[in-house]
């Protein structure tokens, strides 16, 4: 047998392994478990979204705490002030009541940003209980699948691993160079190598010129104009 005859003998065995391989790859069930997957990462990500929203929204709270400590602070001191010092004009009353009324004011949005901030974070609350619980059910669908998968694949690969050793064996006597002019025209067109079929190229129905068919028909190494196939007569 020449180097082109081993090199084709060797594309069989090659395709084979290959063509098993992509259909344990393409399983519906392998799609499903990609989908699943994703859908079980989403709601990990949206949960942790979630999760940092509030872990901001508890930092704001704790802001707005001290501030409001701070605010009662002065608002008590002023109103000590107002019993020590009690306004002798209404000048100095007029400048108590807006000190009070500036104080009570700012408490006031505090207290209703802390408001507002609490009832997000229990809008959230609830957002990440649904999500949790959603997590749950995809992981129970996940989980199971992606076990009794990944026996199928380690007991389809043990298939394929059998046809790569075939596949392997037969590369035994070709040189270096045809295999790697293979693996080369492999990365874009599969199978790399043709027959000759009518005059054509087997793997695009190009039509070869009498000159090129006289090489291939000699045996010696012509690639399809075309397509970029190995050409074997
Ligand atoms: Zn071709």
């Amino acid at each position: 047998m020449n180097q082109l005859e081993l090199l084709w003998e060797y594309q069989q065995a090659d395709v084979e392994a290959d063509a098993l391989e992509m259909s344990i790859r393409r399983s519906p069930k392998r799609r499903k478990l990609l989908r699943l997957r994703e859908s079980y990462q989403d709601l990990q990500n949206r949960l942790k979204e979630i999760e940092d929203e509030v872990l901001a929204m508890m930092d704001r709270i704790d802001v707005l705490k001290d501030a409001i400590e701070l605010s009662d602070d002065q608002l008590k001191q002023l109103q000590n002030r107002i019993q020590e010092e009690p306004a002798t004009d209404s000048e100095s009353a007029r400048a108590y009541v807006e000190e009070v009324q500036k104080l009570s004011n700012t408490l006031n949005d505090f207290d209703e940003e802390t408001r507002s901030i609490r009832k997000s974070v229990a809008e959230r609350d609830s957002r990440q209980l649904d999500l949790k619980r959603r997590l749950v059910y995809a992981k129970d669908e996940f989980i199971p699948l992606r076990d009794e998968y990944d026996a199928e694949y380690k007991e389809n690969m043990v298939e394929v691993e059998k046809l790569r050793a075939v596949a392997k064996a037969k590369l035994e006597g070709i040189e270096p160079e045809y295999i790697e002019k293979y693996n080369a025209i492999k990365q874009h067109s599969v199978p790399p190598m043709a027959r000759l079929q009518n005059g054509q190229c087997g793997g695009c129905n190009m039509s070869f010129p009498s000159s090129v068919l006289y090489s291939i028909k000699a045996g010696k190494v012509v690639e399809c104009e075309t397509c970029g196939r190995m050409i074997i007569q």
